[in-house]
């Protein structure tokens, strides 16, 4: 590895020095403060990124769909309307626009014995 070409900068005044002979035992004396500075260039700082950034924000997206859809079900209200198989008075129902806001929309009922029946309005 070859630091030859790279600037030097005083260690304790920061005055350019001369280009880097390559040679990391060579003493290079600063001309406006007098300081001893090793003909070494510094550490370049690479700045990582962080791969768990994306992988948790993928979660985070993940998990706001799972909470929609269960507040979808939240939508279900009930109405007094007599089940046809178990004669409850009461079912479940959803209402849900299927086709153009003019055709009006579709009302889905559901019993908690498990019958289910649709209604176009
Ligand atoms: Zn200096
Ligand atoms: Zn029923």
């Amino acid at each position: 590895m070859s630091a030859i070409g790279s600037l030097i900068f005083c260690t304790a005044c920061g005055n350019l020095l001369r280009e880097s002979t390559g040679d990391a035992n060579a003493i290079l004396h600063c001309d406006v403060c007098g300081t001893r500075n090793k003909d070494t260039i510094p550490q370049t700082v690479v700045s990582e990124s962080k791969p768990s950034a994306f992988p948790s924000a993928l979660r985070a997206k993940r998990s706001a769909v799972q909470e929609l859809t269960a507040e979808d079900r939240t939508h279900e209200a009930i109405t007094q309307k007599t089940c046809p198989q178990c004669g409850r008075k009461e079912m479940f129902f959803t209402t849900m626009q299927l086709r153009g806001a003019d055709e009006g929309s579709t009302v889905f009922y559901r019993c908690v014995c498990g019958h289910k029946e649709t209604e176009d309005n």
